[in-house]
């Protein structure tokens, strides 16, 4: 029964705070309302570059109840639909038909814009105790995402068939649902989570349930070998999306949720930058889209640096859209390029995070 104030920004909490508190609380609170208002405002309109580029800028979701703020923002899709989600905090699995409910739900409140639903990405730092995951030396490094669905059709199946399904509402209503699989190193683990969605389209098609022929399937790019075969890899998908949190963390060899090395884990590393620039090459050569769903992509600093490196979508968290779209229209696509390429030629985080902040203030 006690009351507290927090502030979420700062990571704050006062209990119980006194009149003048209060009275501090509330005028703050009633600015950052209206900030965010103005900024949901200032978010509609398209995220196109002074000489007409266009970029699609979408929101990365939990769940369906994420849909609504995220389109309040601007977002012009969903390009990341995290469904480990629908999975935590509770005894079991999922079944198909609740994924089914949650997929359809998100995807109607999406409308004709697209929605990337991502396969379930377990393990390393999202540990669930009904899956029997086990304890391992190395969890970022062990039996995560697509490497424990490939051996689980028990959990894979069912989310396969559900997102196969919501591709096509109750009604008959054909859904933009796009498929994406979670740290692809390998063409063959690609061709082994192909073949499994092929199963599930071949049940579904046998059992009489209407569902998306067509679906778009697409991966993640957060795993370096991905990078290393992307060529390889865009033959035989519609799109990539660059995870830069997990990308970062694997090719600088610094765990993301770990302080001490949080100056090596940092997607403005130069290392990080030039396989961004190597996958977005290998995707257009292929004559794939590629987009980025890692918290880079919501940085506004890196706005212009991405744009010049040929990126095509940036999904990130719903409040980020408003500044990054604000920052697509400051630039004309050759402004990008050049500050891409001056970039690339940087040594550091820091001489990348220097350069890039003082292109705003000149
Ligand atoms: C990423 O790794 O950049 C990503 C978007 O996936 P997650 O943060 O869910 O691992
Ligand atoms: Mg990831």
């Amino acid at each position: 029964g006690q009351r507290v104030a927090v502030d979420g920004d700062a990571g704050a909490l006062w209990p119980q705070p006194d009149e003048a508190q209060l009275a501090d609380f509330n005028a703050r609170r009633a600015a950052w309302l209206a900030d965010q208002r103005r900024a949901q405002a200032a978010g509609q309109a398209a995220a196109v570059t002074r000489d007409g580029h266009a970029i699609e800028i979408a929101a990365n979701i939990g769940g369906p109840h994420d849909v609504g703020p995220a389109l309040a923002y601007g977002a012009e899709g969903v390009g990341l639909f995290r469904t480990e989600f629908l999975f935590m905090d509770r005894p079991a699995a999922p079944s198909e038909a609740e994924q089914l409910a949650a997929y359809r739900q998100a995807a109607r409140l999406v409308g004709d814009r697209p929605l990337i639903i991502r396969t379930l990405d377990v393990g390393g730092d999202k540990p669930l105790p009904y899956l029997d995951l086990g304890q391992e030396a190395n969890p970022f490094l062990g039996w995560r995402a697509i490497r424990f669905c490939l051996v689980r059709p028990d959990i894979f199946m069912p989310q396969l068939r559900a997102i196969l399904r919501a591709g096509v509402d109750e009604d008959g209503t054909r859904r933009n649902v796009q498929i994406m699989f979670p740290m692809i190193g390998a063409p063959d683990e690609l061709r082994a989570a192909r073949a499994m969605l092929e199963r599930a389209a071949d049940e579904l098609r046998a059992e009489g349930l209407p569902f998306a022929e067509d679906m778009a399937v697409g991966i993640m790019i957060e795993v370096p070998s991905a990078v290393a075969v992307a060529d390889l890899l865009a033959r035989e998908v519609d799109f990539f999306s660059i995870g830069t949190n997990d990308l970062t963390q694997y090719v600088m060899a610094a765990d993301r949720g770990n302080a001490r090395v949080a100056g090596l884990a940092d997607a403005f590393q130069p290392a990080v930058l030039r396989l961004v620039r190597d996958a977005a090459v290998a995707a257009h050569a292929a004559g794939i889209w590629i987009g980025m769903c890692g918290e880079l992509a919501g940085n506004p600093l890196a706005t212009p640096l991405l744009l010049g490196l040929g990126l095509d979508e940036l999904s990130m968290s719903a409040p980020a859209i408003p500044a990054v779209k604000a920052a697509v229209r400051e630039m004309t696509l050759d402004e990008a390029r050049r500050i891409a390429g001056a970039v690339l030629a940087l040594d550091s985080a820091e001489a990348v995070r220097g350069y890039l902040s003082r292109l705003g203030s000149e």
